[in-house]
C-alpha cells in the first residue's frame, strides 16, 4: 500500500485502515496519547514563582485608567518605524532610478 492510501478519508480510509500495519500502528499511538491525554486533564500543574514578575516586567508600565494607551504607544512606535523605513526604501530606489536615467545616453 502506498502512503497515499493511508491518507484516504471516511469509509474508503477505514476500510484501508483494516487491512494496513501502519494505519493500524498510527491509530494506536494516536490512543495511547489521547489517554495519556485524558489522564492529564485533571491535573493542576501550578505556575512557577517566577512567573508573574516576568510578565509583569514584559507587559511594562500600565496605566489602570486607561490600559490600552501603552499598547496603542507602542504600536504607533512600530508603524512609524516601518513607515520610515518604507519611506527610506523609496527614496533609496526613487534616487537609483534617477541616477540610471541620467547616465542613459539619449
Ligand atoms: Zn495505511
Amino acid at each position: 500500500m502506498t502512503a497515499l492510501a493511508c491518507r484516504l478519508p471516511g469509509r474508503w480510509g477505514r476500510r484501508h485502515g483494516a487491512r494496513c500495519l501502519r494505519c493500524q500502528a498510527a491509530g494506536a499511538r494516536a490512543r495511547s496519547t489521547a489517554r495519556l491525554l485524558r489522564s492529564l486533564a485533571d491535573e493542576i500543574v501550578p505556575a512557577p514563582v517566577e512567573l508573574a514578575p516576568a510578565v509583569l516586567q514584559r507587559i511594562g508600565r500600565q496605566d489602570a485608567r486607561a490600559p490600552r494607551r501603552e499598547l496603542v504607544r507602542q504600536m504607533a512606535g512600530r508603524y512609524a518605524a516601518a513607515g520610515g523605513v518604507t519611506v527610506a526604501t523609496a527614496a533609496a530606489v526613487a534616487t537609483g532610478l534617477i541616477r540610471r536615467r541620467s547616465r542613459m545616453p539619449v
